[in-house]
């Protein structure tokens, strides 16, 4: 289907991911074909009027997929191709009702293109959402480079100690981010391992932060993932400059960021 015939939220969200895109590869947080983006669509459709579709893959997943609609980025597919050429550069997929396969219903407009290789590990995270978080449609991943910088550091192997000194470095950071970052450690990338570290991250934290590699965060909508990697990337970066400026900045006091906590109800 083209994508003036898609649901109008879906093409409002799809316009959001182009602008998130734009903000990504601004920041120097994806480089070449780095990072990718799921949305699970599924609430937007009208299951008793599937689009039509050509495109099927045969491929079994896990029943608790079956008859989802997901937004996901392509394999190989530059993010940055995301502000221009969105329709070649992702696709709609449709689960099948009994999960033996997919239908691309909207976008891979370009040769070969596949959904990326991350899809199943996007698809356990959106599985975990319907369970536990279910108004959490959006996961997000890129490389930001102050947050990299700082999985690098010894304090990454203290998770307490890495949020207080973020949280720490100003009032936005404990209020936009307040359940803090996960320290997943490295593990190599599309593991079993990795998705679940990252699974149990986000059972209580907003933002998975992996050693040595980038950040995933999962939200209602991706201008709030993003809102996530943004807000939690400032901190690492004011803490890195002040370590850089060679002092060890003084941070928010205990009582500072008790007030905030009552203030805004965290
Ligand atoms: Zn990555």
């Amino acid at each position: 289907m083209n994508t003036n015939e898609l649901p109008e939220s879906v093409i409002k969200e799809i316009h959001q991911i182009s602008n998130v895109a734009g903000y990504l590869w601004q920041r120097e947080w994806i480089e070449r074909n780095g990072g990718n983006i799921s949305i699970n669509l599924t609430s937007f459709f009208d299951k008793n009027n599937i689009p039509e579709s050509k495109r099927f893959m045969a491929q079994e997943f896990p029943s608790a997929a079956a008859g989802l609609f997901l937004f996901v980025t392509g394999a190989g597919c530059y993010i940055r191709s995301l502000v221009d050429e969105i329709e070649a550069a992702s696709c709609i997929v449709y689960i099948n009702e009994d999960a033996s396969g997919y239908s691309i219903i909207w976008g891979g407009n370009s040769e070969g293109f596949r959904p990326t290789s991350e899809m199943a590990s996007h698809l356990e995270i959106h599985m975990f959402n319907m369970e536990n978080n279910p108004q959490n449609l959006a996961v997000l991943h890129s490389h930001p480079i102050e947050l990299i910088i700082l999985s690098h550091h010894p304090v990454f192997q203290d998770e307490k100690k890495l949020n207080q000194l973020i949280w720490s470095m100003c009032p936005e950071v404990r209020v936009y981010v307040p359940k803090g970052i996960h320290c997943t450690p490295y593990y190599i990338t599309q593991s079993d391992d990795l998705a679940k570290s990252t699974i149990e991250g986000f059972k209580y934290r907003d933002l998975c932060l992996w050693e040595k590699h980038g950040a995933t965060t999962t939200a209602p909508t991706i201008m709030e993932a993003w809102d996530f990697l943004d807000v939690a990337n400032k901190g690492a970066k004011l803490l890195l400059g002040a370590w850089a400026a060679g002092f060890e900045p003084k941070g928010l006091t205990n009582t500072e960021i008790k007030d905030l906590e009552t203030l805004f109800n965290l």
